[in-house]
């Protein structure tokens, strides 16, 4: 068995493949997530361009709001008009990118294709990543 092939039997490193190295099937500029706009202020971090950021993960704002809320423990809010999001907590664009790389690949990326061609479905009290692209279905943490 070559190297590669045993790559392709390794569940998680395949994970960790598709995740880096497959390009999206909608288009490689989907891909790239816009770097956080970040302004400190106080005890409180608001990060500028919230909205574009939760519209290139193809995800309600609310939602990616909710998720880094729960994973900084703090309080966040989201204000619509301006698609700006206030964390009440002191936090560097390091650790926010690295949260939105988290949520990509837990709530965006489909874990079987690589595609980010995927939604979000609500069935009872069971989140599922349902992927448009190769039809897979991933059980996910509701947020
Ligand atoms: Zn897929």
């Amino acid at each position: 068995m070559s190297g590669e092939e045993r790559i392709l039997y390794d569940y998680e490193a395949l994970l960790e493949r598709a995740y880096k190295k497959v390009p999206p099937k909608s288009g490689s500029a989907d891909y790239t997530i816009p770097v956080p706009e970040i302004i400190k202020q106080g005890n409180q971090t608001i990060i500028r361009n919230f909205r574009e950021i939760s519209m290139r993960l193809k995800r309600d704002p609310q939602l990616v709001a909710r998720f880094l809320q729960k994973e900084l423990a703090t309080a966040a809010s989201y204000n619509p008009n301006s698609g700006q999001l206030v964390l009440n907590v002191r936090v560097s664009r390091k650790v926010i990118m690295k949260f939105l790389d988290l949520f990509m690949k837990n709530y965006v990326r489909c874990p079987t294709c690589g595609s980010i061609d995927t939604r979000l479905e609500k069935r009872g009290k069971a989140w599922v990543l349902v992927c448009e692209a190769c039809g897979a279905e991933q059980p996910v943490k509701p947020i």
